[in-house]
C-alpha cells in the first residue's frame, strides 16, 4: 500500500530551477548550502529513533537557512513526507540527500494519516517537511501531527526558518507578545471578523498575504484599525530583494496600490492602542446623560459595565448616586 505513494527521486536540479522554486542561490546562498552540506557530512550521524515523526523546518529562500541537525535527520530517516515532492527534490538534491520521499499535502493528508501511523508503529522513522519554512504554519501537517501525538506521542520538532518569525523580529515592532494569524479568509463575514480581531489585538499580529491582495488588505485594515496604525510589510525575506517597508496603514496601502509588489509578503500589524480608562468625573457625566434619557439605575449599571468596562461595585455606586 505504502509503495503506491512512494515517489522516485528526480535528478539534481539546475540552478534556474532552484530560483523557480523560490530557493535562491543568490547572495552567497549557494556557497552557504555547500558549506552546510559539508559540515553536516562531517558530523557523526544523528541517531534517529524508530517510530519517530520529525517535523523539520526548511529554508524560506536562502538555501543556507537549514540547520545541520535538519540535514542529518533528513539524511537518516527512512522516508520524508513532503508537501510537494518535486519541490523537495530541489532542496534535497542540493544537499545530496537521497532519502525516499512521499507526498503529503492538503488533498491527501486525511487519507495518508492511517498509513503513516501504520509505518510509525512498524518502526519507520519519518520526517515531515513543507515547501518552505516550518510545517503546520499555514502549511499541511496539523492533522498528521495531531494524530501521531495522540496515538504514540512520538513527535520531535527540528526547528528553523519561518517567514512569520523572520518578519516579526525584523519589523522593529514589539515581538512579545504577538500572534501569528497566517492567511486571512479571502472574503465574507469570516474575513471581516478576522480583520476586526487583528485590528483590536493588544499586541503585534503577523499575517501572510499574496502580493496581488496586499494593497486591498492594507486598505481593509485601515478602515477598521484606523489609517494611522503603524504597520510593516516584509517582502522576499532572506532573498536578494529582501525589503522591510515601514509606515502607517494609509501610507503603505497607497504605496502598494501605486507600485504593486512582487514576491512573497508578510504583514506585521502593530498593537491596537490601549484604551484610555474613563475618569470617575467623565463617568458621572455619562450617568447624567443616561438618566436624562430615562434609563433606570439597573440599565445604567449594565451599560457602564459592558460599554465602559467599569467594575461592578463602582458601576453600582455611580448608577445609584443621587
Ligand atoms: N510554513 C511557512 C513558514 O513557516 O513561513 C509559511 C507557508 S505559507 C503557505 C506561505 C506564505 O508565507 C507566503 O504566501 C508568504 O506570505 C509567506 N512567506 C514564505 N516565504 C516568504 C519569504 N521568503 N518572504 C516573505 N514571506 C514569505
Amino acid at each position: 500500500m505504502w509503495a503506491l505513494y512512494r515517489v522516485r527521486r528526480s535528478k539534481p536540479s539546475s540552478r534556474s530551477t532552484l530560483a523557480d522554486h523560490g530557493l535562491t542561490d543568490e547572495t552567497g546562498a549557494d556557497s552557504a548550502a555547500e558549506a552546510a552540506a559539508a559540515a553536516a557530512a562531517r558530523m557523526s550521524p544523528v541517531a534517529v529513533e524508530p517510530g519517530m515523526l520529525y517535523v523539520v523546518s526548511t529554508p524560506i529562500g536562502h538555501l543556507g537557512d537549514i540547520s545541520l541537525r535538519a540535514l542529518q535527520v533528513l539524511q537518516t530517516v527512512d522516508r520524508i513526507l513532503c508537501e510537494d515532492t518535486r519541490h523537495a527534490h530541489t532542496l534535497l538534491a542540493r544537499y545530496g540527500i537521497r532519502t525516499p520521499t512521499v507526498a503529503l499535502h492538503e488533498h491527501n493528508e486525511a487519507r495518508m494519516v492511517p498509513l503513516v501511523l501504520e509505518q510509525l508503529r512498524e518502526g519507520a522513522s519519518l520526517a515531515l517537511i513543507s515547501d518552505a519554512g516550518t510545517p503546520l504554519v499555514s502549511d499541511p501537517g496539523e492533522r498528521l501531527v495531531s494524530a501521531v501525538a495522540e496515538a504514540t506521542g512520538r513527535v520531535v520538532p527540528v526547528p528553523g526558518a519561518s517567514a512569520a518569525l523572520a518578519a516579526l523580529v525584523g519589523s522593529g515592532l514589539p515581538a512579545h507578545p504577538s500572534s501569528i494569524l497566517g492567511f486571512l479568509p479571502r472574503k465574507g463575514k469570516e474575513r471581516e471578523a478576522m480583520l476586526r480581531w487583528a485590528s483590536q489585538c493588544p499586541h503585534s499580529v503577523v499575517l501572510y498575504e499574496s502580493p496581488n491582495r496586499l494593497a486591498d488588505t492594507l486598505t481593509d485594515l485601515a478602515e477598521i484599525a484606523g489609517a494611522d496604525r503603524p504597520v510593516v510589510v516584509a517582502r522576499e525575506l532572506t532573498k536578494r530583494f529582501e525589503e522591510f517597508r515601514r509606515g502607517t496603514l494609509a501610507t503603505l496601502a497607497a504605496y502598494y496600490s501605486e507600485s504593486p509588489p512582487r514576491g512573497e509578503i508578510v504583514i506585521v500589524l502593530s498593537a491596537a492602542p490601549a484604551a484610555v480608562a474613563p475618569t470617575e468625573d467623565s463617568l458621572r457625566d455619562t450617568v447624567r446623560a443616561l438618566r436624562a434619557d430615562g434609563l433606570a439605575p439597573r440599565a445604567i449599571m449594565t451599560l457602564l459595565m459592558e460599554r465602559e468596562g467599569v467594575a461592578r461595585n463602582l458601576a453600582y455606586r455611580l448608577a445609584h448616586d443621587p
